[in-house]
């Protein structure tokens, strides 16, 4: 018998969807590659797994690099409130550390790994692992079967694909999905490192002479070759062997990966705020109190009240201060030039490690391609490689079960189908109770029926808390079979 829903790729978005769709009722079948779920999600956040963010929505979007809106909907469905309170449900308590960033309280990541899996097996979901699936079947414009490696055909009507980016290779996501999704007509944007340790071929870095300094809450910026900042990070910084890695680095790995391609250069500059929170004049006016506090103290002595002893040298001699000048005896304009070095520290870098090192693969399935409205094929694309996203919107029929488990957007094309939708909701306006959560949305002149599903999912989750009870209402919300696919069993 063919599966309802199989998902292709166990990680974070795989267990997500297979989850999703057996809570839903639906027929499910999780296969992959390798021999346990979720490798990758088992090493995220250096093994603790940095969950979500508690910030502000906005404020999330706003630092997904590329075009984060794209991501609105999904989020507002899905978003970080909903990813804690999904996480507390499972007993797997998260604490918020600096910048809103969210860790279990474990610090393992397995143990997140182990709660999405067992409540993916609660689900009902049928688990294959050890199956690396070879492609997938299109018979009649739509998604039939799924073949794995060994030959043999699973049949399904609809097929979810996660099978991840091709970042860290060896956690199973070497890109398989990308020539399955081109298959199914799809345009695949030229994949890219994000995420990702930046490389830099200054004298310093190549001297090593930073290697392993870690440098608290600065703020990077990325600047275009106009001398117009691109973006500023703030966060941790570490100087390593080659360039620039931790967090600040790899936010703005985005931005230096774009310029570089952008402007067919082989340089991009970076400048390190070392005093954020300070002016220049505020950070002059550190230095000079404390010259006056000890002036006849070597500078580089001096500074080590400031500043990370392993840098003074550098940046003395890019200021052109002796180091061992009483500190007394550095002129005014050098003790302003230090200080603007402290808010600009430049660093030419020269590229980022590759795709295989990074944390993000950057680019794949074309955007534009990812509409609801284009459903035909049946494949649903999920892939939570974009920022903390979790759901590419999926190409879904209508009616079809994955337009309800993913709040997938309805979206009105228009025309016929159009007020066929409004039609609908407004029919089933008139019968839905209050107490369902409130009416759905009326139609005017932009229907609403994405709204509708997520009304449809509380009443479903009513449902499924106590079964019968709303009996009468599920027979009728089985009517609408264009808005809403109810889960298995009789009404
Ligand atoms: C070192 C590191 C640290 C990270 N830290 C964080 C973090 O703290 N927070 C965060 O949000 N993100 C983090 N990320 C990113 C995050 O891990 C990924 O975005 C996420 O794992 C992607 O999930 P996914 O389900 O799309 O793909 P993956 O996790 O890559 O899963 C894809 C799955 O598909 C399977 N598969 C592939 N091809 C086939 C096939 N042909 N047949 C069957 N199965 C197949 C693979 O075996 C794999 O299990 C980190 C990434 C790395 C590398």
């Amino acid at each position: 018998m063919a599966y309802d829903v199989i998902v292709i790729g166990g990680g974070p978005s795989g267990l997500m969807a297979s989850y999703s769709a057996g809570l839903h009722g639906a027929k499910v079948l999780l296969l992959d590659k390798g021999d346990r779920l979720g490798r990758k999600l088992a090493i995220s956040g250096g093994g603790r797994c940095n969950v979500t963010n508690a910030g502000p929505l906005d404020k999330i979007i706003e630092h997904i690099p590329g075009n984060g809106r794209f991501l609105y909907s999904a989020l507002s469905a899905f978003g970080n409130r909903e990813i804690i309170a999904f996480f507390e449900k499972l007993g797997i308590r998260l604490k918020e550390e600096d910048n809103g960033r969210m860790f279990p309280v474990t610090d393992r990541a397995q143990t997140v790994v182990n709660a999405l899996v067992s409540e993916v097996r609660r689900q009902g979901v049928e688990i294959q692992v050890n199956s690396p699936v070879d492609r997938i079947v299109y018979r009649n414009g739509r998604t039939a079967a799924v073949r794995l490696m060994h030959g043999h055909e699973i049949p399904g009507r609809c097929v979810v694909l996660a099978t991840g980016g091709k970042s860290v290779p060896h956690t199973g996501s070497t890109g398989d999905g990308y020539a399955w999704a081109e298959e199914a007509g799809h345009t695949i944007t030229e994949l890219f490192p994000t995420e990702v340790p930046i490389t830099s071929g200054e004298p310093f870095i190549q001297r090593r002479e930073l290697q392993g300094l870690s440098l608290r809450g600065v703020v990077l910026s990325v600047w275009n070759a106009g001398g117009k900042k691109v973006v500023s990070h703030e966060g941790d910084l570490l100087f390593t062997h080659f360039g620039l890695s931790g967090p600040a680095a790899l936010r703005c790995s985005h931005f230096v990966v774009k310029q570089l391609r952008r402007r067919g250069e082989p340089k991009v500059i970076l400048t390190i705020d070392l005093f954020p929170g300070l002016s220049a004049d505020e950070v002059y006016a550190r230095c000079r109190k404390l010259a006056a506090g000890e002036p006849k103290k070597a500078a580089k002595n001096v500074l080590k009240a400031l500043l990370p002893e392993r840098m003074i040298p550098l940046l003395l001699a890019k200021t052109g201060i002796a180091e061992e000048l009483a500190a007394g005896s550095v002129s005014k304009p050098l003790w302003m030039e230090l200080a603007r070095l402290l808010k600009a520290f430049p660093v030419e870098c020269n590229g980022t490690l590759s795709i295989r090192e990074a944390f993000v693969t950057g680019g794949g399935v074309h955007l534009k391609e990812v509409d609801p409205v284009e459903a035909d094929g049946g494949t649903v694309l999920l892939r939570r490689d974009f920022g903390r996203s979790r759901v590419y919107r999926g190409i879904q029929h209508y009616g079809r079960f994955c337009h309800g488990i993913f709040g997938g957007k309805a979206r009105c094309p228009g025309g016929a189908r159009c007020a066929g939708l409004c039609r609908q909701l407004n029919q089933l306006n008139r019968r839905l109770p209050s107490s369902f959560g409130g009416s759905l949305p009326q139609h005017t002149k932009t229907p609403r029926p994405r709204r509708a599903g997520r009304h449809a999912e509380a009443f479903i989750r009513a449902e499924a808390a106590s079964p019968g009870r709303n009996r009468r209402l599920r027979a009728e919300l089985a009517q609408f079979p264009v808005l809403f696919q109810l889960p298995h069993g009789n009404p």
